[in-house]
């Protein structure tokens, strides 16, 4: 009987010592796996948490990190990618600054034998992308224009009431996302007269906003507004970025919006940026879309750590995402509107803010 249990016992040191040596965080030689994480910029607050929050993650699961940010320029995006390759990462997690410019660096990539995770951003033109972890980028549209469908209570209300368009960037397939879930709720109002666009700009070309900069957003409401509203009111101001909205509310501001008998007009957002809530809590912009970037970073990361593993990574949509050479498998998170009514309850109570950050 004691011979037995002296048996069982060491099957089970046995299979857990094998079950250790497959860790999928280290390599043949018992090294830690190394992931290289390439990000856009940090001029943005959102891609900074989602580097942080990743990087955090992934060296839980004991990987080792190697990431770099491009700052918006995509020739440094592909030269780091391409020292990666050359430093012979393990996996690559790329939040791409133009979806379209990685092509040749993923076929390094590949005939390296180095898989590829899509991050936020799909990255186009390439068969070498495994996985997409992203929010469902139709929905953050749809959730901005039906935003703006019920403050001006577009059902019912005759108006007519004035907008103006902006987009996002034309070099990221999300931006395209975005413009089309809102306008599948806009559209209809502008075709029916009851949203005037003034200056006819109605074009998501017309409205891009080359790599989502803002001083070029406020640039443009500035002659939007010197062009086509003197004498005329602006009532909303359909913006589907942060930045380009406080570049938007700056422009306005500059001709008297947001004082003495001239409110804001409406203008929408994404990406709940900490300088965009304030904007809203003191009453100049009106909406943001928050997308949670802890849980877009687990994600990705739980997608890098069973591909390292060999493993089949969770999906949930295997239809959306057509990169122009696959279809690639995603996952999509649950994006949530933000206003003044329940930021402190989706934002502080969820500890994605404090109360101090928000003084
Ligand atoms: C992201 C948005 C972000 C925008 C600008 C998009 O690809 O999905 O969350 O607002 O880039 O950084």
């Amino acid at each position: 009987m004691k011979k037995l249990s002296w048996i069982v016992l060491m099957l089970i040191l046995a299979i857990s010592l094998v079950a250790c040596g497959n860790d999928g965080d280290k390599d043949a030689g018992g090294d830690k796996k190394t992931v290289g994480l390439a990000m856009p910029t940090k001029s943005s607050e959102r891609w900074v948490k989602d580097g942080d929050n990743m990087k955090e993650k992934f060296e839980e699961l004991g990987y080792k990190v190697d990431m770099q940010y491009a700052e918006d320029v995509v020739e440094n995006q592909v030269a780091q990618i391409e020292n990666m390759i050359t430093k012979k990462v393990d996996i690559l997690v790329i939040a791409s600054i133009d979806g379209e410019a990685l092509t040749e660096v993923l076929n390094k990539a590949e005939n390296q034998g180095i898989p590829v995770i899509s991050y936020d951003r799909l990255i186009m033109n390439s068969d070498h992308v495994s996985y997409y972890a992203t929010f469902d980028n139709f929905e953050v549209g749809v959730l901005q224009g039906r935003y703006i469908e019920e403050q001006l209570g577009l059902e019912n209300e005759a108006g007519p009431f004035n907008i103006e368009l902006f987009a996002g960037s034309p070099d990221d397939n999300n931006a395209y996302f975005f413009w089309d879930g809102a306008m599948s709720i806009l559209q209809p109002y502008i075709d029916e007269g009851k949203l005037v666009v003034r200056s006819g700009q109605t074009d998501f070309k017309q409205g891009a906003t080359l790599r989502w900069d803002g001083s070029l957003a406020q640039e443009r409401m500035d002659n939007l507004l010197s062009a086509h509203y003197s004498g005329e009111k602006i009532d909303v101001i359909y913006s589907p970025f942060d930045g380009i909205s406080r570049g938007v509310i700056s422009s306005l501001k500059a001709v008297g919006y947001g004082s003495g008998n001239n409110p804001m007009p409406i203008v929408t957002g994404q990406d709940a940026e900490l300088a965009s809530i304030k904007s809203i809590i003191a009453g100049e912009q009106t909406q943001t879309i928050f997308k949670d970037t802890r849980a877009l970073a687990e994600k990705a990361v739980d997608m890098a750590d069973s591909v390292l593993k060999g493993e089949e990574p969770e999906i949930n949509d295997t239809e959306t995402y057509d990169n122009g050479k696959k279809v690639v498998p995603s996952y999509l998170l649950v994006p949530i509107s933000v206003d003044e009514s329940n930021y402190q309850k989706v934002l502080v109570e969820s500890g994605y803010f404090s109360d101090a950050d928000l003084k």
